[in-house]
């Protein structure tokens, strides 16, 4: 991991947040790579699900009615038992200590109590309990309280989704390992209402829909896994639930939840709110609640996944090569252009291919040290394509285009550059 975090701070994917006034603990900043690449699986996720007739797109605000989280069970019972050190005063979380002793100092540990997740703040200038909010710790809750704006606003039928994309927040007693457990954090959730009588089968698709999303995005298949809760793992809304799991450097952790959770929150926003939060079902002539079938992603989580999956270090005659092989749709920078030399008529020329690409590709422009150290550049930073503008360009109108992974070089005419960029399916 931390080589892997070196690379990311060094090539401008991720950097570590306020880093000139010493950083501010598991807060991190997106970069310009990164924050390409985050948009590259945002992206994707969110045309996944609103490019489908029956899902919709919301974004909720952050700050909600306190209510909500009385009635999602947030207040009550989103929380970890504690425990704290005497000696170093450390604060972690009682099942992740195996002794009754500190895991910093050996210290002794106080007993341990609930301590719940959100972030408080106060709303307008009084600080006080009636003026108290929350930042979300998902963006479920968001949807549960728009079913019905939207479903009545685009006349929606059972089986219907909302989908949205944004920033939750948890006050995790461990954060840690990078980007993967944060207290600020992105999450993609999609919840998809369903009667109750196909539950099941909705469950099943989405399962096995969400594996395949991860795959496509070019993911080892033998790092994922699924992973089914027993029990007593299941959260107190939920029938059925299953984690798609990645396998980490530091071993096979959760990347996406799905989860069938039944028609308990619209239960209780209608028990909390008083207002009538019923789908009627015309044909049918029935009113009902829905059952929701959920799956929820952690865009940062994924990221990471991304990022470990794709690093490699490999040996190229005697010498180490840092790659990072993301597959080519989500690559932050999908196509570089070199002018062999910082010559007149080759930047000139240069600068029109790039600018053409541009259109349609993430591209850079490099023309500075050898083209070896330009493509070393390149393959740290996963660009899948390097193209070079050389003095025959200007007669025989060709350029030369290196592959990342095979490393192999091809010359093609300037009209061709994009068949051979799209033959491997950069969009
Ligand atoms: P965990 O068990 O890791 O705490 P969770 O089961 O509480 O996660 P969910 O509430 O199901 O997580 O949230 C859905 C997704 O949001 C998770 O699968 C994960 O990808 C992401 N996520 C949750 N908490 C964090 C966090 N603190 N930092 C980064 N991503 C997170």
């Amino acid at each position: 991991m931390k080589t892997l975090v070196s690379l990311c701070k060094r090539r401008g994917f991720i950097f570590q947040s306020s880093e000139i006034y010493g950083g501010l603990n598991s807060c991190w900043d997106y970069g310009p790579l990164g924050i390409l690449l985050k948009k590259n699986i945002e992206s994707r996720w969110w045309k996944s699900m609103t490019l489908r007739d029956d899902i919709e797109g919301l974004s909720s605000s952050i700050l909600m009615h306190p209510r909500v989280w009385e009635a999602s069970g947030h207040v009550e019972g989103f929380s970890d038992p504690l425990v704290d050190c005497k000696k170093c005063k450390g604060r972690f979380r009682e099942d992740q200590v195996k002794e009754k002793k500190c895991p910093t100092c050996g210290g002794e540990l106080t007993e341990s109590r609930q301590f719940n997740l959100m972030f408080r703040t106060f709303m307008g200038p009084v600080e006080d309990q009636t003026n108290q909010v929350y930042l979300r710790p998902e963006t479920a809750q968001g949807s549960y309280v728009n079913f019905l704006n939207v479903q009545t606003s685009l006349r929606k039928k059972i089986p219907f989704g909302i989908a949205q994309v944004g920033k939750a927040f948890r006050n995790e007693i461990t954060p840690g390992n990078f980007i993967f457990r944060t207290r600020e954090f992105e999450q993609m959730e999609m919840q998809y209402f369903v009667s109750c009588k196909e539950d099941q089968k909705w469950f099943d698709f989405w399962k096995e829909q969400r594996l395949n999303w991860h795959l496509a995005l070019g993911t080892t298949p033998n790092r994922l896994r699924f992973h089914e809760h027993k029990e007593q793992e299941l959260a107190h809304y939920a029938k059925q639930a299953f984690d798609i799991q990645f396998e980490f450097p530091f071993g096979w952790q959760e990347l996406e939840g799905i989860h069938n959770r039944t028609d308990f929150d619209l239960k209780r926003h209608q028990e909390f709110s008083g207002k009538n939060l019923m789908y009627l079902d015309e044909e049918a002539k029935e009113k009902f609640l829905p059952y929701v079938i959920e799956t929820a992603v952690g865009l940062d989580r994924t990221l990471l996944a991304v990022l470990c999956d794709a690093y490699r270090e490999e040996e190229v005659k005697g010498e180490k090569r840092v790659v990072l092989k993301f597959a080519p749709h989500i690559a932050p920078v999908q196509v570089a252009v070199f002018p062999l030399l910082k010559k007149e008529e080759l930047m000139q020329v240069a600068q029109k291919i790039r600018e053409d690409l541009s259109h349609t590709y993430y591209t850079q422009f490099d023309s500075a040290g050898s083209i070896g150290r330009r493509y070393r550049r390149q393959d740290e930073t996963g660009t899948p394509f390097c193209i070079t503008i050389d003095f025959d360009s200007l007669t025989d109108q060709k350029v030369t285009i290196r592959d990342r992974d095979t490393m192999e070089q091809q010359r093609v005419s300037f009209d061709k550059i994009k068949d051979v960029i799209i033959g491997q399916q950069t969009t």
